[in-house]
């Protein structure tokens, strides 16, 4: 037995019983709650082990270091985009991931509109909200939302999705629940053409409480791979 990824294995042990309680917790047993395996700094060959023991779903924020590691990924690996993306590298990566979960303006869905309509496809995107007002993150405000939504949702080349939030570290329930309505409300009304399904919060620090709080995809980076030596 190769013990060379020992320590992904305890974590995903961990993660797995600490999805499990949470969701009996919140009565969610049932529910399909999908895992992230955030890649950032993480090497190819760690990050195909998790993808490996069924952690196919990747999540990549910065677009060189996704290219130079795309190739060699397992071809089962599922990738998503998680990143602050600008504009002119939206057509790096748009042939190659099934999501892109951090459309902050109604600028960036343009472009990815553009480009994929270039190719003939429709890309599956969520907006990125801003639930804390920080001036260190960028997404939707609240305020905004909707209308955003509302304006990206008319361009043929995107399909929203649904939301994706980073909360504000030390009070992430207090954001959890407002990012939970926000959701439900626009599930309650959603603009033609969206398919507003999938809520994406939680992370190694609060990926338990998220599930209290009505999360459709935790995204895991330190919890699963190891404390990474620079934040990013
Ligand atoms: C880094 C990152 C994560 C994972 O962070 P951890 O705290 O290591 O789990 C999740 N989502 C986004 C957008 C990230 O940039």
């Amino acid at each position: 037995m190769n013990n060379e990824f020992e320590d992904i294995s305890e974590n995903i042990k961990r993660i797995r019983f600490n999805m499990e309680e949470a969701k009996v917790k919140a009565g969610r047993e049932n529910d399909d709650i999908k895992i992230m395996a955030v890649t950032k700094t993480v090497p190819a060959e760690r990050v195909n082990f998790a993808v490996s023991q069924g952690f196919e779903l990747l999540g990549e924020n910065r677009v060189q270091e996704y290219l130079s590691k795309k190739e060699e990924y397992a071809k089962n690996a599922q990738v998503q985009f998680i990143g602050h993306l600008q504009s002119n590298k939206v057509k790096y990566i748009i042939d190659s991931v099934t999501m892109i979960q951090s459309v902050d303006s109604t600028d960036l869905a343009r472009e990815i509109s553009a480009r994929a309509v270039k190719q003939g496809r429709v890309t599956d995107i969520l907006c990125e909200v801003n639930i804390g007002g920080e001036a260190s993150k960028s997404g939707f405000s609240p305020e905004a939302l909707k209308e955003g939504i509302y304006e990206i949702s008319e361009l043929p080349g995107v399909r929203v999705c649904g939301l994706m939030t980073i909360p504000p570290p030390s009070e992430s329930c207090i954001y959890f629940e407002k990012m939970q309505r926000l959701f439900e409300d626009m599930k309650a009304a959603p603009p033609e053409n969206s398919a507003i399904s999938l809520l994406s919060m939680g992370m190694s620090a609060d990926y338990a409480e998220a599930v209290k709080f009505g999360t459709g995809m935790v995204r895991l980076g330190s919890a699963l791979f190891g404390a990474r030596n620079y934040s990013v």
